[in-house]
């Protein structure tokens, strides 16, 4: 795409673009739940939600967590571990911490911040968060570039830079603020998100049913399979891990991980057979995958018994659903509680 900005006369190819983009949003947008609000606090809910998860995941999270904390103040008042309880299985659960904090800092400034600078103080909100919040809420003229967006720019320019780079990111950062359509920055964002997330995709980019084909310079040479160019630092470490489900009497043994664990504090885990001196294994209940940044684990299913209960853990019956599990003890309980 030839990138000329907003100056100059007629209609120029990044005004073109513009107005086939947005068309096409607002024809094919799916509606998602919180694309039917503009209130500030339910925009930064699912933003936050957003952020290394999809769309589909998050509706469900999203619908039950704004029933429960419809405001801020429900959520600034409520219990640490009610919200990670709403929150579990979404993962990175700093940013359920730092969502309640930010709820507690909206409530202790009697409003909600409604521009970028003001937004991007409150707790765990990064520019990408801010851009979006304060576009989508309070039509504030900030481009949103998140990891579609990278991609969507990477290929309309046919940009082979490394998007890992910070420098990469900054100049795709320039050409995003420079293509927002002022008149409406946030549907402008949020079509720009769409095209990554539902046409422009990361393996199979859908070309034959892209609105901005015209302009994609990576189309025409014919390497958008290739774009973006990201170099990882780190390759994905393999671990192989094994967890224990030992019942009595319709209680399962759990611990709770300490309150100052650099990792999912406070939630509920299982045991592995390895911290249980007595165990004795009876079968393999199954096993699945679960995957933290750069970490595949393996996670193999054991059911057995032991003699007697290790110190720190804890028979627990009822309200299961009711407490923060970590995700690897959530998926594990399935396989005893899924018909
Ligand atoms: Fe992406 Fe293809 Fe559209 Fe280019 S033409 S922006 S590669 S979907």
């Amino acid at each position: 795409m030839v990138y000329r900005g907003r100056e100059g006369k007629g209609l120029l190819p990044a005004s073109r673009f513009v107005i086939s983009l947005m068309a096409w949003y607002r024809r094919e947008r799916r509606d998602l739940p919180w694309r039917e609000t503009h209130d500030p606090y339910r925009i930064l809910v699912s933003e936050i939600m957003l952020q290394q998860t999809r769309a589909q995941t998050v509706i469900p999270y999203y619908e039950r967590f704004v029933e429960r904390f419809p405001n801020v103040n429900t959520l600034a008042k409520a219990r640490e571990a009610e919200v990670l309880t709403y929150w579990s299985g979404l993962g990175y659960y700093s940013r359920a911490r730092n969502l309640q904090k930010a709820a507690r800092a909206i409530v202790a400034a009697r409003q909600f911040p409604s521009d970028y600078d003001g937004i991007r103080e409150l707790p765990g909100v990064g520019p990408y968060t801010a851009a979006a919040v304060a576009s989508i809420a309070f039509n504030a003229p900030h481009a949103v570039v998140d990891g579609n967006v990278l991609r969507v720019i990477a290929r309309l320019n046919d940009d082979g830079a490394d998007i890992a780079s910070p420098k990469t990111r900054a100049r795709f950062q320039q050409m995003a603020d420079a293509w927002l359509d002022h008149r409406d920055p946030g549907h402008f964002n949020q079509a720009m998100m769409e095209l990554g997330a539902t046409v422009c995709l990361p393996r199979t980019p859908r070309c034959a049913q892209c609105p901005v084909a015209q302009f994609c310079e990576g189309r025409k040479a014919g390497r958008q399979h290739e774009l973006p160019v990201k170099q990882s630092k780190t390759a994905p470490r393999h671990i192989q891990i094994q967890v224990a489900i030992i019942e009595k009497k319709g209680a399962v043994l759990l611990r709770q991980r300490p309150a100052g664990a650099s990792l999912m504090a406070g939630f509920w885990e299982l045991p592995a057979p390895d911290d249980l001196p007595s165990w004795h294994e009876s079968e393999t209940l199954g096993s699945f995958r679960h995957t933290i940044t750069h970490h595949n684990y393996t996670v193999t299913v054991l059911s057995g018994t032991i003699s007697r209960v290790p110190p720190g853990f804890r028979w627990r019956r009822n309200g299961l659903d009711r407490i923060p599990l970590t995700t690897v003890a959530r998926k594990a309980l399935r396989l005893i509680t899924s018909d």
